[in-house]
């Protein structure tokens, strides 16, 4: 199959969108109308453009209402079509997007349709041209892709064939079975998008929300699972409209939709049992046993300031790093890392950044597999010169610059901590708080970039995404998306905010970029670890008495458990028999913090009890405008 990709899914100019189409790797662009509309220069000069880049233009679109128009206006179409080829011959490209009509005098009946995609099929042809038909979910009379082919069928022309389109035919939950018998080589070009499950106007929909396939809802794999049974192996093109992808980077978004339809190719030879003849399979999805550490990125003067938090937390400093100022942190099965060192990947990262999570290590079953299907998804490894003694863990660039390492049982990465880091001389015992696994780690990030680290998460890992949330934050709406595997070793949350106001938002300010907002840790006793973190003077986040007034009102608490809950500044939700308790540091850094939770049964994140806590985080922050301290 080859890959290709419409310039009206990127942002930018036109110049701009081929190259970051060419860097992607895509060999195919299709040229939409307005593109070229708004590009200074002429079609020839984009012939020449794309051809230094390597790509070849697949498709010139949309030409619209063409078909089954009443004899005054039939001409005048033909007309416009006429002017198109002119267009195409200058650009270089054959083959032109029919799409079915949608205007209200436009009549009816297949025959008439396919009597005028034979007369523009006659046309096309004498210059050497093909035409495509395509039908749009909102199509006047075909909007069905059964009709668009019938007329493609009785045109009967070798110059016209038929366009199918993932969108069109899955958004009106179109049976797939009758595209099986489609002959292959009357389809002229298939386009993907895929988007959200919303219940909305289908024009609406598709002119907003598409996204690429894996980052929404539709059953894709079906579609190309029929698609495949017709044995079609020509072009695959993204089509995407999508409001964040036009305030998205150019560059990022391209990878991304090569990256999709990579993720896409796997999981339909996952369905069929059959690879596509030029994609090297790619190792399964690897699944998520935890987190194995997560480092920080720390300049020198904070470290007393960091070590003090986490002593506080109950961790014990376990290990001095054998060459660099990076210490580990233990409690349980988690691991901290703090890295002060003056070179190397993580000085860089706290120069942009600051104090931030720069690295999060992945416990996986094979890091060398998974660092093989990351490379084959496009996603970029990471290497840095190991020095005697340190082992060279696979890494892949995550979000907002920092690194995601893959570690697993299996060879000398287990030994990690046994290889880099000694026993340090002033270790002193300390008692822990009861913290066991990290239970999620929470991201902020630009609104544009929740699709990106969505696609990212799940092409690579064995985990799979729950329905986006909206969080009232008192300074705007923030979307927040999980990722998880099925047993919740590993749960990401991606926040992000179109508020600027939002504490999600405000840590992009603070932190130079994207990053870790937040690490929450779980503990089977909130109680005890609570009592613990008080004893070691650990500031929590205040709960106004109103929560638990109104917890009282909502749910029939046993009173001792209530006064407990308010007394340890706990959150309590519950879903049936399973409970929920969560309480929060204040912030750290002024932008950090981390959280404590148990769960009992409980599976996801305390929805219902975010309002509360963003709005006492955001009475404790200080005030816009006043410096740091
Ligand atoms: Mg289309
Ligand atoms: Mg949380």
């Amino acid at each position: 199959m080859r890959m290709s990709i419409a310039t009206v899914c990127l942002s930018g100019g036109l110049a701009e969108k081929l190259e970051a189409i060419a860097d992607a790797g895509f060999k195919g662009v299709e040229i939409f109308e307005n593109d070229l509309l708004s590009f200074d220069g002429t079609p020839a000069d984009v012939r020449k453009m794309t051809a230094d880049l390597g790509l070849e233009i697949i498709t010139f679109q949309p030409f619209r209402d063409f078909e089954g128009l009443p004899p005054e206006r039939r001409a005048r179409a033909f007309a416009r079509a006429e002017r198109k080829f002119d267009v195409m011959a200058e650009l270089g490209c054959d083959l032109l997007l029919v799409c079915s009509n949608v205007t209200e005098d436009c009549l009816g009946g297949i025959d008439r349709a396919a009597a005028d995609l034979h007369e523009l099929g006659d046309k096309a042809k004498a210059r050497g041209m093909r035409i495509g038909f395509e039908a749009l979910a909102w199509g006047r009379h075909i909007n069905d892709y059964r009709d668009a082919w019938e007329a493609v069928r009785r045109a009967d022309h070798p110059a016209v064939g038929l366009v199918l389109d993932t969108f069109h035919t899955l958004a009106r939950k179109t049976d797939l079975s009758a595209m099986r018998s489609i002959p292959r080589d009357r389809i002229a070009l298939v386009q993907v998008a895929d988007a959200p499950a919303m219940d909305m106007d289908v024009l609406q929909w598709s002119r907003h929300f598409r996204n690429f396939p894996g980052q929404g809802d539709l059953p894709i794999i079906d579609f190309m699972a029929a698609l495949d049974a017709t044995g079609y192996d020509g072009l695959l093109s993204l089509e995407i409209f999508n409001d964040q992808f036009r305030a998205g980077s150019a560059r990022s978004l391209a990878v991304d939709g090569h990256r999709s339809l990579i993720y896409m190719m796997d999981r339909l030879r996952q369905r069929t049992g059959h690879a596509a003849p030029d994609q090297s399979p790619l190792p399964p999805r690897s699944p998520c046993l935890g987190t194995e550490f997560i480092e920080f990125a720390i300049e020198s003067a904070g470290i007393a300031a960091f070590e003090k938090a986490l002593s506080g937390l109950g961790f014990l400093k376990a290990g001095q790093h054998v060459s660099k100022a990076v210490s580990r942190w233990t409690q349980g099965g988690i691991n901290i890392v703090l890295n002060a060192d003056t070179a190397g990947f993580a000085h860089a990262f706290n120069i942009t950044h600051g104090t931030g999570v720069c690295a999060i290590g992945l416990r996986v079953a094979d890091a060398k597999a998974t660092l093989a299907r990351a490379e084959g998804l496009l996603d970029r490894p990471f290497r840095q010169a190991v020095r005697p003694g340190e082992l060279d863990i696979p890494a892949v660039r995550g979000l907002g610059g920092s690194l995601v390492y893959f570690v697993d049982a299996a060879d000398k990465l287990g030994k990690v901590w046994d290889i880099e880091f000694n026993p340090p001389a002033d270790a002193k015992p300390v008692p822990g708080a009861g913290l066991t696994v990290v239970d999620h780690i929470s991201q902020s990030m630009h609104y544009e970039e929740v699709l990106t680290w969505l696609l990212f998460y799940t092409s690579l890992l064995d985990v799979g995404k729950t329905a986006e949330q909206d969080v009232l934050d008192p300074g705007g709406l923030v979307k927040s998306q999980v990722v998880q595997s099925a047993d919740g070793a590993i749960r990401i949350v991606l926040n992000a905010s179109q508020s600027s106001r939002t504490q999600s938002s405000r840590f992009l300010s603070e932190a130079f970029g994207s990053g870790v907002q937040h690490i929450a840790f779980q503990t089977d006793d909130i109680f005890k670890t609570a009592a613990t973190l008080a004893a070691n003077g650990v500031a929590l986040l205040p709960i106004p008495e109103n929560y638990y007034d109104d917890l009282d009102a909502k749910i029939d608490l046993d009173p001792a458990l209530l006064k407990k809950l308010q007394a340890h500044n706990v959150l309590y939700d519950r879903d049936g028999q399973a409970e929920y308790f969560q309480l929060y540091t204040q912030t750290f850094d002024e932008r950090f913090f981390f959280e404590i939770v148990e769960r009992r049964g409980y599976v996801g994140f305390g929805a219902p009890n975010a309002q509360v806590r963003l709005t006492a985080q955001a009475r404790l922050a200080r005030a816009p405008g006043v410096p740091r301290r």
